[in-house]
This record gives structure tokens, sequence and C-alpha cells, in this order.
């Protein structure tokens, strides 16, 4: 695997859910097709040159010497630190980027930072193993069908559903925090598919994320899909309320926004990871 160099890494992130992030990878072997809203960015401002490019991953090989620099400078202002938003820290068949993210994840659990993690891979088991990666992370996965059919299509190199969903019911299993990122969610068009069987299939999780496919000129041609994501909106908070998940619609999805809970990665009740062992379980379990 390819490795490059960077001169930062943390930064604060604009994603409206979001605080600090890292992206230690440049490009995603994933190659999302929906369009992926990173590869469109790169490739804008001539990181890469194309999508053959973005599926060449580059590893940040001084990744960790950035974050022991850094870690110190950002300490009091950071919240939660997300992996990632412009790569996939967990990426299918990339035993590099694993080991890579696993260290990231320990660093700044060491320094009692709390990790939000999203993936379109799966997650190693290893990760329960808490007196070394902590109790406080959220681990997340993407799902926006149960269609592997679809999954070929849109995320092709990406993990199958059925794998991501497995081992992040493991870590639910095991005590970890978990959620769902169901964005882009895609139109009618695009595929016919009942999203309260999507929801039922991953309603082990704490938190959902739920956001509408933009840029995909298929999508844009549906007529009604203000209508469709508003009634998809009213069908994960009415879910999400009978179920005690917390969620957030993403802006522009609903007609009106809901901006109370965008702060839903903020509000965590964080557990001592030196002395988990003595307190109660989460309510959570
Ligand atoms: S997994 Fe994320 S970063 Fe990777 S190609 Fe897909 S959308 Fe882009």
């Amino acid at each position: 695997m390819e490795k490059i160099k960077r001169k930062s890494l943390l930064y604060r992130s604009e994603v409206e859910y979001g605080d600090f992030c890292i992206n230690h990878v440049e490009g995603c072997a994933h190659g999302c097709r929906f369009p992926c809203y990173a590869m469109i960015m790169k490739k804008r401002c001539g990181i890469i040159k194309d999508y053959n490019d973005w599926l060449k991953p580059k590893l940040v090989s001084n990744a960790l010497e950035l974050l022991n620099k850094e870690i110190p400078k950002y300490k009091n202002k950071i919240k939660f630190v997300h992996l990632c938003f412009s790569t996939d820290p967990f990426m299918y068949r990339y035993p590099e980027v694993r080991s890579l993210t696993l260290k990231i994840i320990k660093r700044l659990n060491k320094d009692n930072i709390r990790c939000v993690i999203l993936t379109k891979g799966a997650y190693p088991k290893n990760l329960i193993e808490t007196e070394k990666y902590g109790k406080n992370n959220g681990y997340g996965i993407t799902i926006v069908s149960l269609d592997e059919r679809f999954k070929k299509q849109f995320e092709p190199y990406s993990s199958s559903y059925k794998n991501r969903i497995k081992s992040l019911k493991y870590l639910h299993e095991k005590g970890l925090k978990t959620w769902i990122s169901m964005e882009p969610y895609p139109t009618p068009n695009l595929i016919k598919q009942n999203l309260l069987k999507i929801l039922k299939e991953i309603s082990f999780v704490d938190k959902i994320i739920f956001g509408k496919l933009n840029y995909n000129v298929k999508s844009t041609q549906f007529i009604g899909s203000k209508n469709f994501y508003q009634e998809c909106a009213n069908i994960i908070s009415d879910f999400c309320i009978s179920r005690g998940i917390e969620y957030h619609i993403k802006y522009g999805t609903s007609k009106r926004d809901n901006r109370k809970t965008e702060k839903i990665f903020r509000k965590e009740k964080v557990i001592d990871n030196k002395s988990f062992k003595f307190l109660p379980l989460p309510s959570y379990i």
C-alpha cells in the first residue's frame, strides 16, 4: 500500500453533527458510486485525477507522530474525534488501514478523547478490549439498504451489509455504543424498499442519523422527493422515539430542520475507562 506524509491531521469538521475529525488515508477502495462527496472534492482540488486514482488508498505514515504533537494542542477543545469523513477507517480487505486505525483509537482514548467511528467495512472483534480502546467510543456503520445487489452497484468494494451488521451487533452485545448512518438514503427510482424493515434489522443501536441522497442525477429526477424524504423522516422519528433510540435527521432532508438533535454525539455520558469495571452497566445493555 502506498504511503504519504501529511503536515497536520486533527481538524475541526464542518459536518453538522461532527466535532474534530481525522482522515489518516487518502482515497478509499470502497469506491462508492452515489457518488462519493469526498472523491468529488479531492478531484476538484486536484489531489486525485479520477475514480481509479481514488480507489488506490494511500496511508498517512506519520499519523501517530502528528497525533502526539496535536493532542496537547487541541485536547481542551475536543469533544470527540470522528473517524473518518473522507475515507474509511476499516476499509474492507485493507489490514494496514485497520491496524493504523486501531492505533489511532488507542492513542486518542489514552488521553480520554472519545472516538466516533463510521465504516462501510466490518469491525474487528478486538475492539471489545476496553482496557486498550476505551468504553466511550461510538461505533457506527452505514446502512441504506439490505439489498446486496444494490450494495454491489453503489458501494462495489465495501463489506456486505450482512457482515457490517453482524460485526456491529457483536460490539453492541459486548456493551459498546453503536450507531447507524442511514445516508445517503436512495429515492424509490433507484431502489424500492421498505424503510421499516431496514430499521427493524438495526434496532439494537443507540443512535441513528438519516440523510437524503445528494449529487445523484437519477435521484434528483425523482418527482416528489421532498414528500418522500419527509415520509422517511417521520418513519425514522416515530421508530426511534418508540424504541428510545436517539436520532438526527440531516438538514435539508425533512421540510423543517430540527437543530436540537445535531448535538447527538456531544452530550454523551462518559464512563471512566480506568474504573468502568466497578461501575454499573449502562442502561442501553
Ligand atoms: S466509503 Fe465513504 S469515503 Fe469511501 S468511497 Fe464510500 S463514501 Fe467515499
